[in-house]
């Protein structure tokens, strides 16, 4: 009995069905990438060129698994009579638990919020399965039946999978000797552009001349005015790692190409540094900052983003070790010659030169930001909208650079008044008023309450600026960043409200004397409200409402205190101070209350009225509306 057979029992040709994210996601994929069909190539050369990655990789640490052929390559190949298209490499290959895994099922993260993320809208899905990864499933574009053959390095059995892309596929043993993994696409009707050779040296000199292992096609002749194929082998792409080329001979185009090769995006990204560093560390970097956020942006467990390589040959693909969580964004590669080639996940976690290399590269990523927020101002508002609230993460993880990252951080500010976030700290403290020494802001949980919040009258009536704060890392960012350039950072809605020389001397006298007169009435507010409040006070920054709340400041404030808890976090308790403005009708109405009963249901309401304000729950919503109603009727 042979091998083949001996396999075949113990897995004779089985069905299966595509995960159902798979079926919807190839439906979608043929029907709104149609118009982008060169992209399959790519895909799969993309696929190969991994391939060979991860053998070369493994057998770092066994070189039986080259099997003695050691020479990696991609072979495209085309059959007229056939109609055939085949692309076959000689990578690591997969063994049929792998092949079920891989490509059966999506086994993607993100793939949920992928799918919530669709519109319905065609053109607007087609970029966002672009920006998802098309991968392999892409060849169903052009092919309505897909034979995939492989046998993994190492492993006897090889495998054949196919499928018509519909609901299912078919998986079985296979006689194939050599290691790799062969793809045949038969194609479509009307696909025929794919079986010229001139048409896919073109296609693949356009998407994957970066690929460093050579593609070979056999070269063609013409005979009697027809293209017929020779037995000669002929490298079509230029098979060098981009990275280590001089940047003058790189394109813009061959940037980009090798951008959408190393993140699996479809878009074009919206900057890059390339670099080559010598010295005490020899290194080279080629960093791209994409133009939209991935879908797991959030997801902690992501591991991918940059590639590492050592004297070109890839190690590992592993963001933490070479990139701070804050750009965790950042794609592209580093290729050093400092590190040993079997190097160890070990090592690399204790390797000063990792460090020195992880801290050399942000320090690029930080100055092409910096570059592309003073020179390209529009490329700098659409990165900071997607990746914005990733970089207020910085200076709480990155203490060398705070300062470097605090200027580049954006906010949303009461000059203009919208949600757009394009005020940097630079650009506040330039419209500083000449008595002003300190940065206000304010932190609310939507961008509504803070832009309404009663805190913000007496600046708006003062022509005050201030930050207008709503993401929810800004309350983190808060807490590591206290001041800019020498300027404190201080919250309006902490501690009792000293606008220092912003306030004349008129104006003081006059707030002393309404706190004499508002004695009495304070001294009875803070009895009747008691244990609900920290203490009660006549405040300074009000101008047209009768009462806020306010954090002492060394207090958690009101906001951060809401998001703890929703976290499900034990928040340390802090009452909130109650600000009365004594100006305020209803204030007045409260001071000239005599009925025990209705000043008792009027201060409440006050009371529970600014806790609405600034985004709070109250903790007995009925009571407050009975109050209420009792009070209007
Ligand atoms: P991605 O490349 O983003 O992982 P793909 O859909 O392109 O997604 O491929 C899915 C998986 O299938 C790959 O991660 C890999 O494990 C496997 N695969 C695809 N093509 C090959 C190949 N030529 N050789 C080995 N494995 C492959
Ligand atoms: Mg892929």
């Amino acid at each position: 009995m042979s091998t083949a057979t001996a396999q075949q029992e113990i897995h004779p040709k089985e069905s299966m069905a595509f995960q159902a994210e798979v079926k919807q996601l190839l439906q979608l994929m043929i029907h709104s990438l149609y118009s982008n069909k060169e992209i399959v190539l790519r895909e799969l050369i993309s696929n190969a060129s991994d391939a060979a990655d991860k053998l070369r990789f493994e057998a770092l640490a066994n070189g039986a698994l080259y099997e003695n052929d050691s020479e990696l390559k991609i072979r495209i190949a085309f059959d007229k009579a056939a109609r055939t298209l085949t692309i076959s490499d000689n990578g690591i290959g997969m063994s049929r638990a792998e092949v079920i895994a891989n490509i059966g099922t999506i086994a993607k993260s993100g793939t949920k919020e992928f799918f919530n993320a669709l519109t319905g809208d065609q053109a607007k899905d087609a970029n966002l399965i672009g920006q998802f990864g098309v991968g392999f499933y892409s060849a169903f574009i052009i092919a309505d039946k897909v034979t995939l053959t492989t046998r993994r390095a190492g492993v006897t059995e090889a495998v054949r999978w196919e499928s018509a892309g519909e609901g299912d596929f078919t998986i079985e043993a296979a006689d194939k000797t050599s290691r790799g993994t062969e793809i045949v696409l038969h194609l479509r009707e009307g696909e025929d552009e794919f079986l010229s050779d001139w048409k896919l040296k073109t296609i693949i000199r356009k998407y994957s001349d970066h690929i460093t292992l050579p593609i070979v096609m056999k070269k063609s002749e013409w005979k009697d005015g027809a293209e017929v194929a020779t037995d000669e082998d002929e490298t079509v792409n230029k098979a060098s790692a981009l990275w280590a080329r001089s940047k003058n001979d790189i394109t813009e185009e061959e940037y980009q190409e090798f951008y959408k090769h190393v993140s699996h995006d479809f878009e074009n990204p919206l900057a890059y540094t390339h670099s080559r560093v010598e010295g005490k560390q020899e290194y080279i970097s080629l960093l791209y900052v994409p133009a939209k956020a991935p879908f797991d942006l959030y997801d902690r467990d992501r591991r991918h983003g940059i590639k590492l390589y050592v004297k070109r040959v890839f190690i590992m693909e592993d963001a933490e070790k070479l990139m701070p969580q804050y750009l965790r964004f950042i794609r592209g590669v580093i290729d050093t010659s400092d590190l040993p080639l079997n190097v160890s996940r070990e090592i690399l976690q204790s390797s000063r030169d990792v460090d020195a290399i992880k801290a050399g590269s942000v320090k690029k990523v930080l100055g092409l930001l910096e570059d592309m927020a003073e020179n390209k101002p529009e490329d700098y508002a659409k990165f900071y909208q997607e990746f914005g609230r990733v970089l207020k993460e910085g200076p709480g993880e990155d203490f060398a650079n705070k300062e470097k990252i605090a200027g580049l951080l954006r906010f949303a500010s009461t000059k203009a008044d919208t949600d757009v976030q394009d005020v940097s700290f630079k650009d506040y403290i330039s419209r500083m008023q000449a008595e002003q020494d300190v940065i206000y802001y304010i932190t609310a949980d939507s961008f509504a309450a803070a832009q309404h919040s009663p805190h913000l009258e007496i600046f708006r009536k003062k022509g005050i600026e201030v930050l207008l704060m709503s993401d929810r890392v800004d309350e983190w960012l808060l807490g590591s960043l206290t001041e800019f350039e020498g300027k404190k950072l201080q919250s309006i809605a902490k501690g009792d409200l000293d606008l220092g020389k912003l306030e004349s001397e008129t104006e003081k006298e006059i707030q002393k004397k309404i706190e004499e007169e508002s004695k009495t009435l304070v001294e009875k507010i803070k009895q009747t409200l008691g244990s609900q409040v920290k203490d009660v006070r006549v405040t300074h920054r009000l101008t047209d409402s009768p009462a806020c709340l306010v954090s002492d400041a060394q207090d958690l404030s009101g906001n951060l205190a809401r998001i703890l808890k929703a976290a499900g976090q034990n928040a340390p308790e802090s009452k909130p101070i109650l600000e009365i403005n004594p100006g305020h009708k209803l204030v007045k109405r409260l001071e000239n209350e005599s009925a025990e009963a209705v000043f008792a249901d009027l201060t409440h309401v006050l009371f529970d009225q600014a806790l609405l304000a600034e985004g709070g729950t109250l903790e007995d919503p009925a009571s407050f509306v009975k109050r209420m109603n009792s009070l209007i009727s």
